[in-house]
């Protein structure tokens, strides 16, 4: 068991829930350098193993490029890991369901006790606040700052019209924490649609989310999850 290879299982893991699909990307900080990540060259998740890993330094320059093609969206990465030093994995995908609340502006609630962290807050990142008439790919060190900055403490933001940003102290808890902002979007719709306009939906309050999101690190279906993951690759 090594580090690459749950990084490897993750790729595999978030594209299986469809929080990835061709595109997306998970780094996780290095754990002989913590000025460093590992991240794999620019290819379809379903697709990377252990020799698609690449490692950077923390401006996102490749280590040993050795001519593969690296992801223009990097930068998220590097900077995120910049301003977290607590923080041990980024995920960024273009999870379908939460990109209605990215540009509404009507703010994710913790709905369900799978995805109580977004009670801790999941800001938006408007990217026109940092640079107009953008492709909205966060290309430059300049937009992943700008990013990071937004991001803050929090364990998640969304990108407005693209996607979202999720971090965590872990691996384990960056990809449970994406699988779970997917599944949490999807009910709020839903129970927004049930309760119909001004009705009550009850959120999980703030003991409820400190009680659960700090204990949370889906440890148990990441085992699931990762040998479903491994016995795919094997089969390959
Ligand atoms: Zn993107």
């Amino acid at each position: 068991m090594s580090l690459v290879e749950d990084l490897v299982c993750a790729y595999r893991i978030l594209a299986e829930h469809g929080v990835i699909d061709g595109y997306g990307h998970v780094s996780v900080r290095s754990d002989r350098d913590p000025q460093r990540y590992f991240l794999s060259r620019s290819l379809a998740p379903e697709l990377v193993t252990e020799g698609d890993i690449m490692e950077y330094d923390l401006d996102s320059n490749p280590i040993d490029p050795r001519g593969r093609e690296m992801y223009l969206e990097r930068f998220i990465h590097g900077e995120i890991y910049k301003t977290r030093p607590e923080v041990n994995a980024v995920v960024h995908n273009h999870s379908p369901s939460v990109i209605p609340f990215g540009v509404t502006g009507v703010p994710m609630r913790p709905i369900f006790h799978m995805a109580s962290f977004v009670g801790m807050g999941v800001p938006t990142f408007e990217i026109r606040g940092a640079q107009e008439g953008s492709d909205l790919l966060v290309r430059t060190p300049y937009l992943g700052q700008a990013l990071a900055k937004t991001l803050g403490k929090n364990p998640a933001a969304l990108m407005r019209g693209h996607g979202a940003v999720v971090v965590g102290e872990s691996l384990t808890r960056a990809v449970g924490r994406s699988i779970y902002l997917e599944t949490s979007a999807r009910l709020q719709m839903q129970a927004m649609t049930i309760a119909g306009r001004d009705g009550k939906i009850t959120y999980l309050d703030d003991r409820e989310v400190q009680a659960s999101a700090v204990m949370q690190d889906y440890k148990r279906a990441w085992n699931l999850w990762r040998t479903k993951a491994l016995a795919r690759i094997k089969a390959e």
